[in-house]
């Protein structure tokens, strides 16, 4: 038998996500934000379940290729733009529209050689202070790629540094709707948080936009947990992990578990070891101590883990699990056979990280299963 842990994307999760999505932005085409292949779920694997969307989003060339294999034929957004001058040339290629973030971005499309004018998104700095000009520099980077013959269409973009707490979108929203009042063009604002949080029944008109660019929700993660779990938003997971129990140890009061020995069993008790470890891109930060665990489901039952996450290998209580033993089910995170669920959010909370972190990270080496 092979090593028992697997991955399944669920298709018909990214689906309700994706019109989960639309609810809150009935009026905006969506871009699907799959970058980091697709948050670690698989471009090809997800294509399927978001192929509803209105374009995608990246910032990898080759996540951009393996979408026209596919054969997607509709937009597909480069949110970073061009790295060096030869990525133009797989734009013209590609069909590619791409974000300009700097003026060594517009000094390149300024000698790049095309026949068709490419369309690029422009984008504002409004106050994250990574990518993009600056609102007092904005009009004079929009004048500069308008006159060039290798642009077609300009469109507005800004990115949200805190549309998951409570200082909110109303600062940025106001630089970018200030600085961008009279210009022509479509506008892309709003992440999954902004989406969710402020594009509600009662959305502030000054949120709309002709694109919006969800990312996490599409993979049923929430964006703003622990003040909203996924369930609150109406999301599912688009990713379940499981794996099996591959050995069951009893334990005396006062044995310890693992490397390092963090816990310590005050009573009698079976812990269950699972095919699942850091090198599978469980957390290894994930706290087994005999104060504080992580969250697992045994057989869909609750439990956490003891001890600490080593390469291949984690090690559970079984006591609320009793008749668990060998070759049981464990849930990392996603859905069991039986339907309880262990939201991702969870588990990357007590190993102090996010959702996007675990999915993101999930291993090469772990087998993934596509349920249609
Ligand atoms: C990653 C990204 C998004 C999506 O963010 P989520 O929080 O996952 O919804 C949107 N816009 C840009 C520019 C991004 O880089």
């Amino acid at each position: 038998m092979s090593r028992p842990i697997q991955a399944q994307i669920h298709v018909e999760a990214l689906r309700h996500n994706l019109a989960r999505v639309r609810r809150s932005g009935p009026d905006a085409r969506v871009w699907a934000v799959v970058k980091a292949n697709a948050y670690g779920h698989g471009i090809e694997r997800v294509y399927e379940g978001l192929r509803g969307a209105d374009g995608f989003a990246l910032l990898d060339l080759g996540e951009a290729e393996r979408l026209r294999t596919l054969g997607w034929r509709g937009p597909i957004l480069l949110l970073e733009g061009a790295f060096e001058q030869r990525d133009l040339e797989q734009c013209s290629r590609l069909g590619l529209w791409h974000a300009v973030h700097c003026d060594e971005q517009i000094d390149m499309l300024a000698v790049h050689k095309t026949h068709v004018p490419h369309r690029v998104f422009l984008k504002m700095n409004s106050g994250m202070n990574r990518l993009g000009f600056r609102p007092e520099q904005y009009r004079a980077a929009w004048t500069r790629l308008n006159a060039l013959p290798q642009v077609d269409e300009i469109s507005l973009m800004t990115h949200f540094s805190n549309a998951d707490g409570p200082a909110g979108v109303a600062q940025q929203l106001a630089a970018f709707n200030t600085a961008t009042q009279d210009l022509p063009g479509e506008r892309s604002l709003s992440n999954s948080a902004a989406i969710l949080r402020h594009m509600g029944a009662q959305a502030a008109a000054s949120l709309r936009s002709d694109w919006i660019r969800p990312g996490i929700v599409l993979y049923g993660a929430s964006p703003d947990h622990p003040e909203h779990s996924a369930a609150d938003w109406a999301l599912q997971p688009a990713m379940t992990l499981r794996s099996r129990i591959v050995g069951v140890q009893q334990l005396a009061a006062g044995d310890s578990v693992g490397y390092g020995s963090v816990f310590t069993a005050t009573q009698p008790m079976r812990i269950g070891v699972v095919a699942c470890g850091y090198a599978d891109g469980y957390l290894r930060a994930s706290p087994g101590t005999t104060e504080r665990g992580t969250p697992v489901l045994v057989d869909g039952v609750r439990t956490r883990t003891v001890g600490r996450v080593s390469m291949d290998l984690i090690t559970v209580d079984l006591t609320p699990a009793p008749a668990a033993g060998m070759g049981s089910e464990v849930t990392l995170w996603g859905r069991a056979s039986n339907g309880a669920l262990l939201p991702i959010d969870e588990v990357a909370q007590a190993g102090g990280s996010v959702g996007y972190e675990l999915m993101c990270a999930l291993a090469a080496r772990v087998p993934v299963e596509v349920l249609a």
